[in-house]
């Protein structure tokens, strides 16, 4: 990494062929590690921590980088996103206790889209906001328009060399889950892919009931929800979350709940996807939601059917702890999974779900923060519109502008 290097350049491809030369990396791949240092730079406490412990190699932080990959232009200049971002990173990677499990690419992800989600908008309901007070009704109808535009963008198709054609399409996270969850629910009945089964669903008369848990704090003023399989929910998909929801239940209730039977009952179920999260075999990525449910100590042997006694494991590690080579221990109050391997190994692995303490006080911490930055957000337009009503109309308001595609695509010119 070039110290004499001027950052707001955002060019790294005269850096990244002299290094190429020396290297014999190409280019591209050069130029992407540089990157990711150009983004840890930006995070001065998690670049001390990873000085400290050396605990991330390039490939985790490559990782960070490419998470922030689209950003709006909003938040990148946002040096408060940064500091939020530092803070959070840092907390969630150093380690607490021996031996833990260094957080996957895949969780660090999942953290950063969650800050992301949680802080984006809030300039854009501003702005929103700021032209129904300046009386203005022809704007918000361009902001529809350009969101009627974004959707019908977000459907495309194109056809394979075999005849066959791939569709792809755009949607929001709550209407993907609930698509997600009628096409599982189809293909898991009738035993067949996804893509019959989606293709029943649209042709035939087939109705499907589909219940989706959303997990809300309610104790936190405005807080996301959490969806799985998508995560955190921007706040237009909490609120409609929020409406469509017929049933409320009581998680801390369910925490403590006990049933008599092998089964545990549906909130039971929601518990412990919400505090796990994932499969909590280490370093596996697989959504609670389609984990099964083990029993730490055997139903047979007296284990109760209860949240203090059980995780989610996906299939395949659930059949790989049933085959005895493994054992693990149960901190029910933190949901800390420890892994006891055959070989003597052992190793933490932390409860990632909405409902694990860790992740209540992260919303905490982030909403008290979102509050901190809407205010300011606030006070921002305050002063636009001010200004405005003194220059006359305003411009429309500013793009999604992804600054980090664009060092991409300088990076595509030859190095010479
Ligand atoms: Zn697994």
């Amino acid at each position: 990494m070039p110290t004499d290097f001027h950052a707001d350049e955002r060019d790294w491809t005269t850096v990244a062929a002299g290094l190429a030369r020396s290297i014999g990396s190409s280019p591209r791949f050069i130029a992407s590690n540089l990157e990711a240092l150009d983004t840890l730079d930006k995070l001065p406490a998690l670049r001390e921590l990873v000085e400290e412990l050396h605990h991330l190699d390039m490939f985790h932080l490559r990782k960070i980088d490419e998470a922030l990959i689209g950003l709006s232009t909003d938040l990148y200049d946002d040096p408060f996103f940064w500091e939020t971002l530092d803070d959070i990173l840092t907390e969630h990677l150093s380690p607490t206790r021996p031996n833990p499990l260094l957080p996957t690419p895949a969780s660090i992800t999942r953290k950063i889209r969650g800050v992301i989600r949680m802080l984006e908008k809030i300039e854009e309901t501003e702005d929103t906001a700021g032209m129904e007070d300046a009386e203005n009704p022809d704007e918000p109808e361009g902001v529809d328009d350009a969101e009627e535009s974004r959707a019908s963008n977000s459907y495309r198709s194109h056809t394979d060399a075999d005849g066959s054609v791939t569709t792809e399409f755009r949607l929001d996270a709550l209407t993907y889950a609930s698509v997600e969850k009628a096409v599982r629910t189809y293909a898991t009945e009738h035993g067949c892919s996804f893509a019959r089964a989606l293709t029943a669903l649209l042709l035939e008369k087939i109705q499907v009931q589909v219940v989706l848990d959303v997990y809300l704090a309610h104790d936190v003023d405005d807080a996301p929800g959490f969806l799985q399989p998508v995560g955190w929910l921007d706040r237009e998909c909490t609120e409609r979350a929020v409406e469509m929801a017929a049933k409320v239940r009581d998680m801390a209730e369910a925490a403590e709940a006990e049933v008599a039977g092998y089964r545990p009952n549906p909130a039971i179920r929601a518990y412990l996807e919400g505090r796990d999260g994932t499969c909590r075999w280490p370093g596996c990525n697989r959504p609670a939601v389609y984990s099964q449910k083990d029993h730490r100590i055997n139903h047979r042997d007296g284990g109760p059917t209860a949240a203090a006694n059980m995780v989610c494991l996906c299939q395949h590690h659930h059949n790989r702890k049933s085959d005895g080579q493994v054992h693990y221990a149960l901190d029910a109050h933190t949901g800390d999974v420890i892994w006891l391997f055959a070989d003597g190994r052992w190793v933490v692995d932390e409860a990632e779900g909405p409902l694990a303490p860790k992740q209540r006080r992260w919303v905490q911490t982030l909403s008290q923060r979102r509050a901190r930055r809407h205010e300011r957000a606030r006070a921002k337009a305050e002063a636009r519109r001010r200004e405005q009503s003194r220059k006359g109309p305003r411009p429309g308001p500013a793009g999604q502008h992804p600054p980090r595609m664009i060092r991409e695509e300088q990076d595509d010119a030859p190095p010479f």
